[in-house]
């Protein structure tokens, strides 16, 4: 049987072992430490960001990201539709509700238009939200400017949820640099992983100071234990953060790694009738965390969900793109604005292996595995090609029938 090959798995560099070591070697072992500092100074110089806070996971960057611009109980905040959930449910932990907002077809990523329409709309009633998550997916950035302008206009900080967007740039710059709070994610599937991480960084030095501070119980500054604030459990792991700090490191290659396999991929199957990958935005530079495509059935003879099976069938990993969030029962009861584009991408969307580990030998079994489905869905054209021979074999037997009568 061929080995398995998965979605998006860790590929460590040579160093990360040797910052491990060092945790061990120096007994470190603990979510403070030197490894934790030179982590959120090396991400800076990494994404140019001016602050960084190392955390124990995206989720719970997000979190306090929200909680840091003030977001409260009965707020409401507007995100992206089409993302993973735990880009929405940090706004449920404070008792907050998300407004979705639909994405475009250029970047896949939150509509600006959209937003600006909806902002305009929501301070005319005097109901605007507390804050905007802008998530950037599958490693391209949203278009980022019109955005920012429209939160600019009507004072509503922006929350960037660059998890899936480390390594992009957007005008040259790094994307979840932009707003007032950026988050960035090393989950093991993530382009670089500390085998469980996050970043919050901001230019604001207090805010990431206050960020750390309510990640560690939010201990006031005194001998006994006292607090004044409901604190989290949210710092990173030193031995963690030593992870991180090897991957950092090979960061570029990584990206380079997962752009190449995009290339591949759209080199040998973008000619096949009913296929397109996702579009790379003018703006900036996609890692291509994932390479997603969409399949549009009728042109291409089988839908998503057959291409999935079938791949599944020859142990290779895909998934459908995101399920929209307004499309998921646990956020049924709330607003939407437009939707049909992340729909739509949902319906036919299909993320491919792309891990930067990924072997030739790997992206050919994945190539010809979509090509298969392809070729076996035109019974049509096959029966037709047969036909042909069948037609010729017959004439050619008509031929050597009559020319035995004559001859004999
Ligand atoms: C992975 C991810 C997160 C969450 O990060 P964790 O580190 O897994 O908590 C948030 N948003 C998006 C878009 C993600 O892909």
């Amino acid at each position: 049987m061929s080995k398995q090959i998965l979605l998006s798995t860790p590929h460590m560099g040579d160093r990360e072992l040797e910052f491990v070591k060092e945790a061990f070697d120096t007994n470190w072992i603990a979510p403070v430490g030197p490894h934790v500092d030179a982590f959120e100074q090396e991400f800076c110089e990494v994404t140019g960001a001016g602050y960084a806070a190392a955390l124990s996971s995206g989720t719970a960057a997000l979190h306090l990201a929200l909680q840091l611009i003030g977001v409260d109980c009965g707020d409401e905040v507007f995100c992206s539709t089409l993302t993973f959930a735990a880009s929405a449910n940090p706004i449920a932990y404070l008792g907050a509700k998300p407004v979705f907002i639909d994405s475009d077809r250029t970047s896949w990523n939150m509509n600006p238009e959209l937003l600006e329409e909806a902002l305009k709309k929501r301070d005319r009633i005097g109901k605007l939200p507390s804050a905007v998550v802008l998530v950037h997916l599958y490693g391209q950035s949203a278009d980022i400017e019109p955005i920012l302008k429209a939160c600019n206009q009507y004072e509503i900080p922006l929350i960037e949820d660059a998890a899936e967007a480390l390594g992009a740039t957007y005008k040259g710059d790094s994307p979840g640099t932009f707003g007032r709070i950026g988050i960035y994610s090393f989950n093991g599937n993530k382009i670089i992983t500390s085998s469980g991480g996050g970043m919050l960084v901001s230019d604001d030095s207090e805010l990431v100071t206050k960020a750390r501070f309510l990640a560690t119980q939010a201990r006031d500054p005194a001998p006994h234990y006292q607090h004044s604030q409901i604190g989290y459990n949210y710092r990173l792991s030193n031995v963690l953060a030593g992870i991180g700090r090897g991957q950092l490191r090979v960061l570029s290659e990584r990206v380079a790694a997962r752009r190449r396999n995009f290339e591949i991929y759209s080199s040998a199957l973008s000619h096949l009738p009913g296929i397109e990958f996702m579009p790379e935005a003018a703006f900036g530079i996609s890692t291509h965390w994932l390479t997603c495509l969409t399949i549009d059935p009728k042109a291409f003879g089988a839908d998503r969900e057959q291409v999935r099976l079938a791949l599944a069938e020859q142990q290779i990993e895909s998934r459908p793109v995101w399920k929209p969030l307004h499309q998921q029962p646990v956020f049924a009861d709330c607003e939407t604005i437009g939707g049909a584009v992340a729909d739509d991408l949902f319906a036919h969307g299909l993320c491919l292996p792309s891990g930067s580990n990924l072997t030739n030998e790997d992206l050919d079994r994945v190539i010809s595995g979509i090509t298969a489905v392809h070729e076996q869905s035109q019974p049509l054209q096959n029966l037709r090609k047969n036909s042909l021979k069948l037609l010729f074999l017959c004439v050619l037997c008509v031929f050597a029938v009559n020319h035995s009568i004559f001859c004999a």
